[in-house]
């Protein structure tokens, strides 16, 4: 018999499953921007956002690994979700374990879940000056998606998105960019 405490658990772990699968979760580059808030109250706002599992990349690298998912991989009871980028709103992690953290996920439906996250996941990012940033999940105190801007550009061929708005060709390829 189920309990009703389990049967809501399957209800909300089936609602998960029905979510729209991401938009595309092995690209070199990623639509997300995020804002870190790391343990020791340093605050970054990163865009091109992609979730980097240690030892599992090199199925999706590409680029000498460094390119990662644009989905989280969360232990959630004795299962493993994989939530997609857009239906998360906002992460909070409690405070740092070895193995993994336990997290609570605001999702865009306005439900929330509570999960385990590997400590060693890494979240990995561009600054706007396209510093590289890369945080593990345990030194995330936080974590909310920001929703693009209109200001973000995009190039056409390589379909690198830039925040620099006085930027008029991409400096990869030239390709004139695109507003978003
Ligand atoms: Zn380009």
């Amino acid at each position: 018999m189920l309990s009703k405490r389990n049967f809501l658990l399957s209800l909300l772990a089936l609602s998960l499953l029905l979510l729209p699968p991401s938009l595309a979760s092995s690209n070199a580059t990623s639509p997300f921007r995020a804002t870190i808030t790391d343990v020791s109250g340093v605050q970054a706002t990163i865009h091109n956002v992609t979730a980097l599992r240690k030892g599992g990349f090199s199925l999706f690298g590409g680029g000498g690994g460094e390119s990662g998912e644009t989905k989280l991989s969360l232990q959630y009871g004795m299962a493993e979700i994989s939530l997609p980028f857009q239906s998360i709103a906002r992460l909070e992690l409690e405070k740092p374990a070895s193995k993994y953290c336990e997290v609570i996920v605001y999702l865009r439906n306005g439900k929330q879940l509570k999960a385990k996250i590997k400590s060693q996941l890494q979240i990995q990012g561009k600054l706007p000056s396209n510093a590289t940033y890369k945080i593990k999940a345990m030194y995330i105190k936080s974590l909310t998606f920001s929703k693009q801007t209109a200001s973000l550009q995009r190039c056409p061929t390589c379909k690198r998105h830039y925040l620099e708005k006085s930027w008029k060709f991409c400096p990869y390829d030239g390709q004139k960019l695109q507003t978003k």
